[in-house]
């Protein structure tokens, strides 16, 4: 370590931490990482990462049921389903192997540990060789992600049969039978790729609405479209207790004052993950936290100047993409900027079959902070592309506001959204109007169309459907 050099320490390395150390290197930081299991954290080896890797094979799964459509009649022969999780691991080892590369070759210490603080901007390590060490830092980066939320149902904790998100992508054997709590973004993810591969899926959600934090219009049509495909959800319910069996759990759910029971060989609970910061002991370094989130000013920076924290444990948006963004913040402002972290553009979605991506604000949001705005609206029945790629099944729905003309939000639900939603989010960023985005020329064919299309469509002026009349004309 040269002698103006910085210490940087990042404890994690998840997408957020991973991220952070890269970063500080860049700007010439000495960096020591801590990780404590796996780099990459929680996305690269039990979420984002191998989710998509099984997203991608139910795909085939679905391709083949629906060949006899296209004139081309597949058959499955068999689904190995050991094989299908070898696949998916060796997606996750090549990309932590990328960076494990990644760390080497920016000089970064990579030390395998669980790291806690012991007073203000020190840490022991406990390292995985049984020996330990004590650093001290000029800068401390933490990263220490989340864990599932474990509620507090009977015969939950007990269960032999309740997995997490974890579980459901390691299990021994594809169940016949799966309830899932929680009709979030996990639920509804791991919904449609099991239910591609032939086991039968009840979601139960305790609001009235699937993913409640999303569009609710475009949540409306992605319920109908799992509801099509065979997935069972029941809305305004919530289970009261899991009773193992020998095979399988009956599973207690109770809607206003009434009980049900349903018979499955796995329950996955996904009611949500909390922010992990259990062993780090960061009081003794002198950093507040509520309800276990780390508390970090508009800087990332926490209760101890010098010491920030990002991503999952900080408890606000958990999403790798918000982490990659708090990481490389965070580390420019350890090495001496002041950057405001400004997550007011975030898009968000859910993978499958079709995906639902969203950006800026939702209807719903925009009601609540009292936005004048007007709506635009184009099905996708009406997309050439779409058509082909899914019978046309989805929607884009655009906010814009009444005073500026400008895009407020973008909500698809259309196969590739995730990819499509990068154009939305680039229209907010750059605080976009109508007008801007009706005038950019759009390839054809592609779904991405649809965007201009209901653009035009809140002007009344949509070309590839009949507009709405509007009020007063004749
Ligand atoms: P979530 O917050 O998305 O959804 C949890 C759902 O469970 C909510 O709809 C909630 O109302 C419901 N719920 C809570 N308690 C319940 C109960 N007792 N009975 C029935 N329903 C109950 O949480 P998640 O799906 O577990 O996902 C966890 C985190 O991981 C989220 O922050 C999510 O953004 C992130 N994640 C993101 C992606 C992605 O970006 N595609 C994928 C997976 C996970």
């Amino acid at each position: 370590m040269g002698i103006s050099q910085k210490h940087v320490v990042v404890i994690g390395g998840g997408p957020g931490g991973y991220v952070a150390a890269l970063r500080a290197a860049q700007l010439g930081a000495h960096v020591t990482l801590v990780e404590k299991k796996h780099l990459g954290g929680t996305c690269l080896n039990v979420g984002c990462i191998p989710t998509k890797a099984l997203i991608h094979i139910a795909e085939f799964l679905n391709s083949i049921h629906e060949s006899p459509n296209f004139g081309v009649k597949l058959s499955l022969e068999e689904i190995n389903w050991s094989q299908v999780l070898s696949y998916k691991n060796s997606v996750v080892q090549t990309l932590v192997k990328g960076v494990e590369g990644l760390l080497r070759s920016n000089k970064i210490n990579v030390i395998n540990g669980t790291a806690q603080f012991i007073r203000p901007k020190t840490i022991e390590i406990q390292k995985a060789d049984n020996t330990s060490e004590v650093l001290e830092a000029d800068r401390i980066i933490v990263a220490t992600g989340s864990v599932p939320v474990i509620p507090p149902i009977d015969g939950l904790k007990e269960s032999h049969f309740v997995i997490d998100s974890t579980g459901a992508l390691n299990m021994n054997s594809l169940p016949a039978s799966m309830v899932i709590i929680g009709g979030g973004v996990i639920g509804i993810e791991m919904a449609y790729v099991l239910n591609a591969f032939g086991c039968n899926i009840t979601i139960v959600e305790a609001l009235p609405t699937l993913v409640p934090t999303m569009d609710q219009e475009l949540a409306e049509l992605l319920l109908r479209i799992l509801e099509k495909q065979g997935v069972v959800v029941m809305l305004g319910c919530k289970v009261s207790a899991i009773i193992d069996g020998e095979q399988g759990a009956k599973v207690v759910v109770s809607t206003g004052g009434t009980e049900t029971e349903i018979k499955a060989e796995k329950v996955l609970c996904a009611v949500g993950r909390r922010p992990y910061t259990e062993d780090l002991s960061p009081d003794l370094g002198g950093i507040k936290t509520e309800k276990g989130r780390i508390l970090v000013n508009e800087y990332l920076e926490t209760t101890i100047p010098g010491v920030y924290a990002i991503g999952d444990c900080v408890g606000k948006t958990m999403l790798a993409h918000t982490a990659y963004a708090m990481g490389e913040l965070a580390a420019e402002n350890a090495m001496g900027e002041h950057l405001v972290y400004n997550p007011n553009c975030v898009p968000v979605g859910i993978y499958g079959f079709p995906e639902m991506a969203s950006v800026g604000l939702t209807e719903e949001q925009a009601k609540e902070k009292k936005i004048s705005y007007h709506v635009g609206r184009f099905p996708l029945s009406g997309n050439g592309r779409a058509l082909i790629a899914n019978g046309g099944e989805g929607m884009v729905k655009v906010l814009i506001g009444d005073e500026l003309d400008e895009i407020l939000g973008v909500h698809i639900l259309a196969p590739n959204a995730m990819e499509m939603i990068g154009e939305g989010a680039v229209a907010i960023q750059m605080e976009g109007t109508a007008e801007e985005l009706i005038n950019t020329i759009h390839a054809h064919p592609t779904i991405s169309e649809a965007i201009r299309e209901a653009v035009l469509s809140s002007q009344g002026r949509a070309i590839h459907m009949p507009n709405k009349k509007k009020k007063g004309a004749g």
